[in-house]
């Protein structure tokens, strides 16, 4: 992690403020009044010392640094510069800590390799036999990180499998994990996303602990692991190296003590510290919405404490912790640094790797988050270099694009798994595909942020966004494609990455409509009577009904009426009644989405 090095206090925050009258913080064109002030000393004294070294001066003048500090050395004050931050860039900013107010706190770890070499059933393993479930009987709460205990001294994982998440929060910032656990199949050796996962885990600078899995296996061959990391200078200690070893099985749950014991071990070595008595500091490990709660986000603390009913500002949003609960769901009044809790009570949904700190005034919160999002908003306005699938080839013949990150969301697991390992079988010179984050669901402006981030392409398959969503993603130029056919998604990849995408048509959402009542009649079916929420419903388009963001069904309108009469087309803020042709289960709170192919403009 890298450390600020000079000296800077943080303006406005409370746990900053140093009332001792030692240390004299000073600002260019400070007053000899204003130094008193703040020193507690007598202007009357200064002046005299001042007189004393041949300055002449008021108490309404201000003299040069040199020369306070000269008068200071007397009067036994440190002057130290006053680097007057921006708190809206709290992240980028460290404060320090005086070495005494630290204390040992839990090694934080990510788990990372390359796909099916058992990262989730290691993340398994370690949880089942080591999260003391007591009363909960294994029902563990999912918060996306969790404790264990070895040796009476817990360690955090982040639960978070895969260098995507650990890429994406980089991407944003947040360095958070103190060791990587690379896992490598025994059986398999290192592959791709194993050289990535070491880049990535180098680039951050963390601690490499290499677990060798599926030890179980017959075809299991160790030494050629060790022997082809040995060539990314992770050699083991055995062979001259300083890269840590452990031979597991996750399956079988063998060597988990042993791998945990190793984690301990760099722990004791590394000695991570932090000062739990100040206001807490930390990143987002993963938001959402709930239904129920509103947004909620898995926190990771780095420093200080957070407490309940704190005044938090997370990435842009902010708002009071309402709730708190640990990563076994049990209500919790605070947490200390490297305790992984989900709160609830912000007034949004923040992103993985935003930063979180506690504030103690609700209206300065208020205005960093309001400054935060402004700032954000206008650096995306600026530099939009979002990444278009058409340009792809012609920014790889300018040797710009290497990588082509890519967003999947799918209506279910499956498919978003089907379409996952599809994509990764193509096999394009030049061009390596990252899945920056894949899952289940629609397309949200979660996902839109993390394109802008990224610099991602979106891959919709069988969900639609929300006409907000679909409207934030064409203001930040960011490339949604929307499918139902996996063949159909590779194809265009292809083409794109090998430069035969010629988009001839594209499709054009002329509006969306929610469904807020039905009618059935006997003559037509089910009527749908619906209000315009975007753009217009018009007759006879092609439309799409979506539940819950998942297109249910893709056909003709067969009739679009305005009260009795046939209309045209009506638009938004107004009421239709809209009949399907050929499908009549409809439901209250389905979205009907109308929408025509037209030929692209060049
Ligand atoms: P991930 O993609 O890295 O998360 O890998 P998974 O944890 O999903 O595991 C991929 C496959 O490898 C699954 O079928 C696991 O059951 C299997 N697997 C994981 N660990 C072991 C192991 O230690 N031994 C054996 N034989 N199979 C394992
Ligand atoms: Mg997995």
């Amino acid at each position: 992690m890298a450390k600020k090095q000079t000296e800077t206090r943080v303006v406005n925050t409370p746990q900053s403020k140093d009332d001792s009258g030692k240390t004299l913080y000073f600002k260019p064109g400070m007053s000899i009044a204003e130094v008193a002030e703040a020193t507690g000393i007598k202007s009357a004294d200064i002046i005299k010392k001042l007189m004393g070294l041949g300055v002449m001066a008021s108490q309404n003048q201000s003299v040069e640094q040199d020369t306070i500090e000269l008068v200071m050395v007397d009067f036994d004050v440190t002057v130290v510069d006053e680097v007057v931050t921006d708190v809206n860039r709290y992240d980028e900013f460290e404060i320090i800590d005086d070495p005494k107010d630290l204390q040992l706190r839990p090694a934080v770890v990510t788990i990372m390799g390359h796909v099916d070499h058992g990262k989730t059933t290691l993340l398994d393993a370690i949880r089942q036999t080591k999260v003391v479930d007591g009363e909960f009987g294994g029902i563990t709460q999912h918060i996306g990180a969790y404790q264990v205990e070895q040796n009476g001294q817990k360690i955090t994982f982040l639960d978070t499998p895969g260098h995507a998440a650990f890429t994406e929060m980089r991407a944003r910032g947040a360095s958070i994990t103190d060791i990587v656990i690379l896992v490598v199949a025994a059986d398999d050796g290192v592959m791709p996303q194993t050289k990535e996962a070491v880049d990535h885990a180098k680039a951050a600078g963390v601690t490499i602990i290499v677990a060798v899995n599926k030890m179980d296996k017959p075809s299991a061959n160790p030494d050629r692991v060790k022997t082809e990391l040995a060539e990314m200078d992770l050699a083991p200690e055995e062979w001259g190296g300083s890269t840590l070893y452990v031979e597991v099985s996750a399956l079988n749950r063998m060597g988990i003590d042993d791998l945990l014991d190793t984690i301990q071990l760099v722990a004791e070595l590394e000695e991570y510290k932090a000062n739990p008595n100040r206001l807490g500091v930390g990143a987002v490990v993963e938001a959402k919405l709930d239904k129920t709660t509103g947004p909620v986000a898995t926190l990771l603390v780095q420093n200080g404490t957070i407490r309940i009913r704190d005044i938090i500002v997370v990435g842009n949003t902010y708002g009071r912790i309402r709730l708190m609960k640990d990563d076994q769901g049990r209500s919790i009044k605070e947490a200390g640094p490297s305790k992984p809790v989900e709160i609830a009570g912000i007034s949004d949904v923040p992103n993985a790797g935003d930063r979180f700190m506690v504030f103690t005034d609700e209206k300065e919160a208020r205005q960093v988050a309001e400054a935060r999002a402004f700032q954000v908003w206008k650096e995306e306005k600026t530099t939009s270099q979002a990444a278009r699938l058409e340009n792809l080839f012609d920014g790889m013949q300018q040797g710009e694009h290497h990588t082509l990150p890519l967003i999947i969301k799918g209506d279910v697991q499956g498919s978003v798994e089907a379409l996952k390992g599809a994509i990764l079988q193509i096999n394009v010179p030049s061009v390596t595909l990252d899945i920056v984050r894949s899952g289940v669901g629609t397309i949200t402006e979660t996902d839109i942020s993390l394109a802008q981030a990224s610099g991602a392409i979106i891959i919709g398959f069988n969900v639609r966004p929300t006409a907000a969503v679909r409207n934030l993603a064409q203001e930040q130029n960011i490339d949604i494609r929307l499918h139902n056919i996996i063949y159909k998604v590779i194809e265009e990849l292809e083409d794109a990455m090998t430069g035969m995408l010629a988009p001839v048509f594209v499709e054009q959402i002329t509006g969306q409509a929610e469904v807020r009542d039905l009618f059935k009649a006997s003559k037509v079916g089910t009527i749908a009577g619906c209000y315009v929420t975007d753009g217009s419903m018009i007759s006879h388009t092609q439309i799409r009904l979506i539940r819950d963001g998942v297109v249910i069904f893709t056909g003709k309108m067969s009739s679009l009426k305005r009260f009795k009469d046939d209309a045209k087309e009506v638009n938004r803020g107004y009421e239709c009644g809209i009949t399907l042709d050929g499908f009549n289960d409809i439901k209250v709170g389905d979205i009907i989405e109308g929408f025509r192919d037209v030929e692209e403009e060049a």
